[in-house]
């Protein structure tokens, strides 16, 4: 089922909520004094935020991602895209990052931080970054007090260790790092560019698989989020966290 999982968001634009314009405006608040700087993008997905960073900055950014094909896809999406950036491409999983103290001069985890938990995120990537290094996570966050009891049973599953904002910002004031800037994304990106073009994506998924079972429930707990989402919508969400290593 695991393939099955990834052939589903394989095609998407983007495996999670996000856009150009919201890259490049926490990049905004990155002051790097590395004219190439070495960037590490952990959970990079098929590279909608590699591609927008590398179009932008100049130096290297080690793409790294568990599953292969997306890391494929990148590299094509690439051949047509203006890069500034030389990108590199790492399977490897996020939980064991062995590169050497001090190699990069940011890390980037748009969307994915969620999967080694943003507290160990911090631990974890804080020793990898050069002195006033940079750290810039999005996550889903609770935006609102006395969320819905759907919204609180599928997060109970999905994401149990879900912050509030607050909650984030203090762990990363206890973390050694100084918060430069935090902002929400808007409920209309997550549509756009991310819940919108995968329901689109599982109602055609849907008709390709109709007798199979065990696909048509994972379709199913998928489309669930999304209706949670369109009904829940004020009170959870994405922020972008940038972060400097102190
Ligand atoms: N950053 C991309 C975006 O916003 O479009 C992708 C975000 S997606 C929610 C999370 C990504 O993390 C997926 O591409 C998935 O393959 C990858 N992933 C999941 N577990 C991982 C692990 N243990 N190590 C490395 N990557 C992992």
């Amino acid at each position: 089922m695991d393939k099955i999982f990834y052939d589903i968001f394989l095609p998407l634009p983007r495996q999670g909520p996000g856009c150009r314009e919201a890259t490049l405006r926490a990049l905004s608040h990155v002051h790097l004094q590395q004219e190439n700087p070495r960037v590490l993008d952990i959970g990079c997905g098929t590279g909608a935020q590699t591609l927008d960073l590398a179009s932008v900055l100049t130096g290297t950014i080690v793409a790294l991602d568990n599953y292969q094909p997306f890391l494929d896809a990148i590299r094509s999406r690439a051949e047509k895209y203006p890069l500034k950036s030389v990108i590199e491409y790492h399977c490897g999983d996020m939980n064991d990052l062995c590169f050497a103290p001090g190699s990069f001069d940011l890390v980037w985890a748009e969307g994915s931080i969620y999967i080694i938990g943003f507290r160990r995120g911090l631990d974890a990537i804080r020793p990898l970054l050069k002195q006033n290094g940079y750290a810039v996570f999005s996550d889903m966050n609770w935006l609102k007090e006395n969320p819905p009891s759907e919204a609180i049973k599928l997060f109970r599953v999905e994401c149990p260790e879900m912050m509030t904002v607050q909650q984030n910002i203090e762990l990363i004031q206890r973390s050694e790092y100084e918060l430069v800037q935090n902002f929400p994304l808007d409920v209309q990106v997550h549509w756009e560019f991310y819940y919108g073009p995968l329901e689109q994506r599982l109602i055609s998924f849907r008709k390709e698989h109709a007798a199979d079972q065990d696909i048509q429930n994972l379709l199913d707990t998928l489309q669930h989020e999304v209706d949670v989402y369109r009904r829940c919508s004020s009170y959870f969400g994405y922020t972008f966290y940038v972060m400097k290593r102190t």
